[in-house]
């Protein structure tokens, strides 16, 4: 049975049969052991991906630098019209490619959907920025002198990506390095490969229709090929997305070899309830913010910062809205929440309840893994709502699960400090209708956060603005804005189109 039209989904993909081991997609050279991709909706295995061995990156490697010097040498808007070709693939694919996202990662089918809409939309926005790499033109000093800069590329771009968005972030990346010029090799999570290989199938069809090399994009699949790219002295840019554990290790190999990084790591994202917020708007923005994507986003609300005087009518708004609940197969519009990508994720979310009650932390709601009929993943689980303070040590960290810490303030000064009082710093939020409050949360002493929204929740943004976080969270940006120059190398060129050389602050050589 294919209740949910899966199994047609994976065929339009060109993902062809269960253990099969040669579906691999576009310039993937995979010949080591087989990873077995398991939906945590119902437990099933989806297909089985083979892994590529040293040998095999190195294959891989070899192409995306016979591949750079050609792509290189296309004009940036021709580049562009070739993401543009692969925006209109995506336009075809949206409905399986959501599907399967859904199925493999577990998140809701409109949220999968989204995911694919957020790479069609990277798409036309790096078509529009592929006639806008501009540098500047700078007043040189001296006489019959031109001074500019330009943008370069700067070559192979490896990406290695999170599990919870299998697809969007790498399609930030690949989008916009493509029409800065590079070329990329990513190396997706494990736990949701059948993804990637299902984007580089969809790739490739734009490729070779136009007669460009394969090793355009390139796809390696398997742990061991990590440290292959963190080392590797030919990729000048690894832009890793994921855990601040892996990220900070990442960041230094890559750093010891004069690379460079583009860090998206965990984010511990807060929304302060002021006395003049709207509740109705808090509600939803706190509880899709919370339990959306079953709290596996990076910018899933962990914590609520409230007022005060509004605290006990806010618990009891949000107590009755978590009742309403429905947790169930994602790929059931009816169903609000998701499972967790896998046990794992499931034990830590266990542990992290017990650790917050044994730090003096109280259970509102929820809380526990849901059992029974249609739940037999195991990896389903009550939303939970903890009365906490922010210098828990379990406060502090990031889980990536379904748990939403409540805490209390009085002055706006005080919600600010604790909204910042953690080591992450990616999204930040205040729901507030006072004009003070608000300028002061984005002033320069507000949130310390690279993403502070007002009336909005944390979860979720637009491609068209730069995406990323401070401190733990990596200080990388992605997606919109100025973004792009991180995939390019600038260089500052001065023409002396006289006939004398004079050197500049005046310096005399006389010869
Ligand atoms: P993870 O750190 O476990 O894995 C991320 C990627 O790193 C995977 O592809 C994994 O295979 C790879 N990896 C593992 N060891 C590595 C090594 N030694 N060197 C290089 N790569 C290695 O993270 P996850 O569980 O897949 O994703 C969840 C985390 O990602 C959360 O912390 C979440 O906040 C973060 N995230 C951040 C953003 C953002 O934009 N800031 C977006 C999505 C997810």
């Amino acid at each position: 049975t294919d209740t949910f039209g899966v199994q047609k989904a994976l065929t339009q993909l060109g993902i062809t049969a269960i253990n099969d081991g040669t579906s691999t997609g576009l310039n993937s050279f995979a010949n080591g052991e087989l990873i077995s991709s398991y939906s945590p909706v119902d437990g099933s295995l989806i297909a089985q991906v083979k892994t590529s061995t040293p040998d095999d990156y190195q294959t891989v490697m070899a192409k995306a630098e016979e591949a750079f010097k050609v792509w290189r040498l296309v004009p940036a808007p021709k580049r562009g019209d070739i993401v543009r070709q692969m925006a209109e693939e995506l336009r075809k694919f949206k409905e399986p490619l959501g599907q399967l996202v859904s199925f493999e990662m577990g998140k809701s089918l409109q949220e999968g959907l989204g995911e694919v809409q957020e790479m069609i939309d990277i798409c036309d926005f790096a078509v529009g920025l592929s006639r806008q790499l501009y540098g500047l033109t700078m007043h040189s000093e001296r006489p019959l002198h031109r001074m500019y800069e330009q943008w370069h590329p700067l070559g192979i771009v490896g990406i290695i990506s999170a599990f919870n968005f299998p697809v969007a972030v790498w399609s930030w990346n690949s989008m916009l390095a493509l029409v800065c010029g590079d070329v990329y090799v990513w190396k997706p999570s494990s736990k949701a490969p059948i993804c990637a290989i299902a984007c580089q199938n969809i790739i490739k069809t734009v490729l070779e229709r136009n007669n460009l090399p394969e090793g355009i994009s390139g796809l390696v699949t398997g742990e061991a090929c990590n440290e292959l790219l963190n080392n590797d002295k030919r990729i000048p840019l690894v832009s890793f997305t994921g855990s601040t554990r892996v990220g900070r290790h990442v960041s230094k190999t890559v750093a010891e070899r004069f690379g460079k990084t583009i860090l998206e790591l965990g984010g511990n994202n807060a929304i302060i309830v002021s006395e003049h917020s709207d509740i109705s708007m808090v509600l939803v923005g706190a509880v899709f913010g919370a339990v959306g994507t079953a709290g596996q986003r990076c910018t899933s609300t962990r914590r609520l910062i409230i007022h005060e005087s509004v605290y006990d009518k806010t618990v009891a708004v949000l107590k009755s809205a978590y009742a309403q609940l429905k947790i169930g197969n994602p790929l059931d519009s009816n169903n609000h929440v998701g499972p967790l990508i896998d046990k794992m994720a499931v034990e830590s979310f266990l542990n992290a309840i017990e650790k917050a009650k044994a730090e003096g932390g109280t259970v509102v709601t929820g809380g526990g893994v849901v059992q029974g009929e249609g739940y037999e993943s195991g990896c389903y689980v009550n939303p939970c709502i903890i009365e906490a303070e922010n210098h828990y040590t379990v406060v502090q960290e990031e889980t990536f699960a379904p748990i939403l810490y409540l805490m209390k303030y009085s002055t706006i000064e005080e919600a600010i400090a604790l909204q910042n009082g953690v080591p992450q710093g990616l999204s930040s939020s205040i729901f507030t209708n006072s004009m003070r409050e608000m300028e002061l949360f984005l002033s320069q002493s507000g949130s310390d956060c690279g993403i502070a929204n007002v009336n909005i929740g944390t979860s979720g943004a637009e491609i068209g603005g730069a995406f990323g976080g401070e401190k733990e969270t990596g200080g990388g940006r992605e997606s919109g804005s100025d973004a792009w120059r991180a995939y390019m190398r600038r260089q500052t060129n001065t023409i002396n189109y006289g006939t004398q050389l004079p050197l500049a602050q005046g310096i005399r050589f006389d010869l």
